[in-house]
């Protein structure tokens, strides 16, 4: 992409509007516009991050077995009375009228819809397990949006749903989403803790929320001191693999929101638990029958009787974990993307567009770069070197190739790795080289 024509409406100013870091830089950025409160037009620049973590999201429920489909944002009133949250739900359920009259709602879940869908099809254990998900906008009409997108109002969600016969198999389907959670937190370049959580209404006895710990965090949050520098994955099990004894190595290190955690019974002494903020990105539920049973989602077990199914819900807050990797990963200067969502691999910044040498040079880089597969945002505008900089490390590239006619009469030019500010002079084909 060559920055004179991409359509990236930076700010230099700071918002002041903007009370946290994740929301000022995505805005300064040109990644978002807000078009309502809590409610965000996606920037080309924010839209690529948006894509590239909801890939992620998507590649691990897949390799979970998890199946992806795709449900409306529009849903009927009827279903959620049958469960009975269509009254529990209360105002932050954005309910429509149609022009027949009908109650319609923008949905802010979907348990009801995919189990009515699952109980129109499905009638037998042997098409069970099942785990269905999508990902698709939700909107919950939020008392206090803010933060940007870390507290919309229209949010981008994936969430799951998984059918079990019985509640051996739906701790297995559990169990799955739990490794495919860490995986895709891990995969992002995050480091999300898994603590035991309250089930809300939601329903269920079984629940985990996944915390980012960050000052900016809304949710008061204890662990014990050995999460700080666990890595959760060594060791990990496949996912045909029995999972229970990684699920109870992980679970037994204490953490917990503070919902859960009582500080008169905790079972860490004071010297090695920490107490800090985080940020909820994913939430998974075991809730058996809570709904299968009031909406007669049954199937006919191996002797032939009718059993309700045993279901599990697994939501992770797409857009909001943009604001959650920028909160844990930035400087003074800006965005510095983890290599797994960066909008693009490489910035590659002419010093002096207009100069015949340094242009020949950059385009050559340019379509190189792009040639082998990696995606690069060439600034080729007529900018000062020190604005070019600026934007660059702004918006977070992780490496820059700087081209200039002073280098390049050396038959250098440099890269620079934005996360640690690292440069190295490099004649171009080794600096391509390193690239590739
Ligand atoms: P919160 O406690 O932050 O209100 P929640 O517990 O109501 O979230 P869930 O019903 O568990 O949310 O939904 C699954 C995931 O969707 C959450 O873990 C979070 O990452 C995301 N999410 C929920 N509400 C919002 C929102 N208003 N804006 C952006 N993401 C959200
Ligand atoms: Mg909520
Ligand atoms: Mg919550
Ligand atoms: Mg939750």
């Amino acid at each position: 992409m060559r920055l004179s024509s991409f359509f990236m409406p930076t700010l230099k100013e700071t918002p002041t509007e903007a009370q946290i870091v994740s929301h000022r830089l995505m805005l300064r950025a040109g990644m978002i516009r807000q078009t309502s409160a809590g409610i965000y037009a996606w920037l080309p620049l924010g839209y690529r991050v948006l894509r590239k973590i909801e890939q992620i999201v998507r590649e691990e429920q897949d390799a979970a077995g998890a199946q992806e489909l795709l449900m409306p944002t529009i849903q009927s009133a009827e279903l959620w009375r049958e469960s009975g949250r269509y009254d529990d739900y209360g105002k932050e359920m954005l309910r429509i009228t149609d022009r027949h009259d009908r109650e319609m709602l923008f949905g802010p879940t979907n348990e009801e819809m995919i189990t009515d869908i699952f109980r129109s099809f499905v009638k037998s254990y042997r098409q069970l397990p099942l785990n269905l998900y999508h990902i698709q906008w939700k909107f919950r009409d939020e008392i206090r949006p803010r933060f940007g997108v870390m507290r919309g109002r229209e949010f981008l969600m994936k969430d799951a749903y998984s059918f079990d016969i019985d509640a051996a198999g739906a701790r297995r389907s559990y169990q799955k989403m739990f490794l495919a959670y860490l995986r895709t937190f891990a995969r992002i370049g995050l480091k999300a803790i898994p603590m035991r959580a309250d089930t809300g209404p939601i329903g269920g006895d079984l629940s985990h929320e996944f915390i980012i710990l960050a000052e900016t965090g809304e949710s008061g949050v204890f662990c014990h001191k050995d999460w700080m520098n666990l890595d959760v994955l060594k060791d990990a099990p496949g996912m045909e693999d029995d999972l229970q004894p990684f699920f109870d190595r992980i679970t037994s290190i204490y953490a917990a929101t503070d919902e859960k955690h009582d500080p008169a019974n905790s079972p860490v002494p004071e010297s090695d638990l920490v107490s800090a903020r985080g940020i909820e990105v994913g939430h998974i539920f075991n809730f058996g029958t809570k709904y299968s049973k009031p909406m007669n989602a049954v199937v006919a077990g191996p002797n032939g009787e009718s059993v309700p199914v045993e279901m599990g819900s697994y939501g992770i807050g797409v857009s909001r974990l943009m604001g959650a990797i920028i909160e844990a990963s930035h400087d003074d200067n800006g965005i510095i993307w983890p290599d797994a969502v960066a909008p693009f691999n490489v910035g590659l910044i002419n010093l002096k567009s207009g100069d015949a040498e340094t242009d020949r040079v950059c385009a050559e880089l340019y379509a190189k770069l792009e040639a082998a597969g990696l995606e690069v945002a060439y600034d080729d505008r007529d900018e000062r070197p020190g604005a070019k900089f600026a934007d660059m490390d702004l918006i977070g590239v992780p490496w820059q190739l700087v081209v200039g006619p002073r280098g390049l009469k050396n038959g250098v030019v440099e890269l620079k790795r934005r996360a640690t500010g690292e440069k190295e002079e490099l004649p171009v084909e080794a600096a391509l080289a390193k690239l590739l």
